[in-house]
């Protein structure tokens, strides 16, 4: 420590110079502290969002692939089942989460491909808009196609769906 009682100038200014590097380089390794502390932060919620909107798309993704399958393999040249099948035990909570439409195979003179199947409400997606899947039959195939909220809302009208949520 710096010796002001020595009586000798030069070496006050510099006891008080070193005594104000330190604890400036103090002020600076907190600010740093804080600065990793907030980035790391940062960087851990925007990559549980990026996880949790990535798990919420893919579930539902997974779940619709399921009901695609069961048409392709149970129902082909014949009429879809009335309710939609699902992939386990849970079905009827899952169920909730779509809106079957099977009656819209029927409007296939009118449009084509036509939507069977939607998520009821959208995915609300932190890191990227919002959008729904949607399942839609041209009479042979089926196809399971991600849209935007706004894309989705466009183009309900032309797939034969009718958007008024269920709830
Ligand atoms: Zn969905």
């Amino acid at each position: 420590m710096a010796k002001n009682d020595t009586g000798v100038a030069d070496q006050t200014t510099l006891a008080e110079r070193a005594t104000r590097r330190t604890l400036s380089h103090r002020r600076w390794r907190v600010w740093r502290m804080i600065a990793i502390f907030v980035i790391a932060t940062a960087t851990m919620i925007t990559l549980s969002m990026a996880n949790r909107d990535a798990q919420s798309v893919r579930t539902c993704q997974t779940n619709l692939r399921y009901a695609l399958d069961v048409f392709r393999s149970e129902h082909k040249g014949k009429p879809l089942p009335w309710t939609l099948p699902m992939p386990h035990a849970e079905r009827d909570l899952l169920r909730s989460h779509y809106r079957y439409a099977p009656q819209n195979a029927n409007l296939l003179d009118t449009y084509s491909p036509v939507g069977i199947c939607w998520c009821d409400q959208p995915h609300h997606l932190f890191l990227r808009p919002s959008g729904r899947h949607l399942l839609l039959f041209d009479g042979e195939e089926y196809e399971i196609r991600w849209m935007s909220e706004a894309e989705f809302r466009t183009n309900a009208a032309r797939f034969g769906l009718n958007i008024q949520s269920k709830r």
